[in-house]
């Protein structure tokens, strides 16, 4: 674990210090928004974009399939896509000691909103609720039509690749299908972005966990927190160009510092 931002590094009754503060701002705050990325999910064996061990700093290459660009010209890609989607590591990990603490706080009454990043679903599963919980970049767990709209389970899918159809289409109007989330050059949706944002104008603390925080616009919910006086608790193993508006950053496995957090709200 490294120092809080600008501190000489810490010994182990430091960083207990640092946790008990970080807790009794959560204990004391009227409106907490956590905002998660992909680091809260590697310890569940999801491996994230831009980590040391992330699928783009191994295969650069890769960021080709997640623009929407590219999805829309290429069937062959599409293909690929569908054919990576179907092996994602996510459908056969679960939550984490990480998911579950964001759990145990919103139950203390300490969580008052949870955007995700992530499309993996593993808060939910974990147990957030659904009225307190925006999975901003959308769910690979459905599939939606890029031309009229209509969702379906992303299992209906799948099936239809493994019968032979390597870029299934909308069965309604004919239109391109793909996993519900939101892949670069894709605007998301219009009412989570509001009710993020409102959550991010309105706290008073923001813990921004295992993001990169270079992805926009959910990059910009811990400077919108900051702006408006909130403490902002950067919990990410690597450095982000926001550990410089931090009132504390936790350079710390999530898996271990959240829950000690957590347990003292
Ligand atoms: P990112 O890959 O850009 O950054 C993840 C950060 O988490 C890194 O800085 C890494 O150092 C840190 N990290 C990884 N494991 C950690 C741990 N155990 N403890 C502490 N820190 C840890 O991820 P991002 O900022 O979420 O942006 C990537 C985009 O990719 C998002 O839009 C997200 O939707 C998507 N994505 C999602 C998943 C998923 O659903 N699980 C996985 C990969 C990518």
């Amino acid at each position: 674990m490294d120092e809080p931002k600008g501190g000489p590094r810490q010994g182990a009754v430091e960083v207990a210090t640092t946790l008990a503060t970080v807790a009794t701002w959560l204990r004391e705050a009227n409106r907490v928004l956590a905002l998660t990325g992909a680091g809260i999910s590697t310890e569940s064996g999801i491996p994230d974009f831009r980590g040391p061990d992330g699928a783009w700093t191994r295969n650069p290459a890769a960021q080709r399939l997640s623009h929407i660009d590219a999805y829309l010209a290429d069937p062959a890609l599409r293909a690929q896509v569908w054919q990576q989607r179907m092996a994602h590591p996510a459908w056969s990990a679960g939550p984490n000691s990480g998911h579950r603490a964001l759990v145990a706080l919103e139950r203390k009454g300490a969580l008052h909103t949870l955007v995700t990043q992530n499309i993996d679903g593993l808060h939910a599963a974990a147990g957030t609720s659904a009225d307190i919980l925006i999975e901003i970049h959308g769910t690979m767990r459905e599939v939606a039509c890029l031309s009229c709209g209509d969702r379906a389970p992303a299992a209906a899918s799948f099936a239809r690749v493994l019968a032979g159809d390597p870029d299934p289409s909308c069965l309604i109007c004919g239109g391109i299908l793909k996993s519900a989330t939101i892949s670069f050059g894709q605007p998301l949706l219009h009412e989570d972005l509001v009710k993020a944002e409102t959550a991010a104008a309105t706290c008073d603390v923001c813990l921004a966990i295992g993001t990169s925080l270079t992805v926009y616009p959910a990059a910009a919910l811990p400077r919108l927190a900051s702006e408006v006086g909130a403490r902002l608790v950067i919990i990410n193993a690597e450095a982000t160009p926001m550990d410089a508006l931090a009132d504390v950053v936790l350079r710390a496995p999530i898996g271990e510092v959240l829950p000690r957090i957590v347990e003292q709200v």
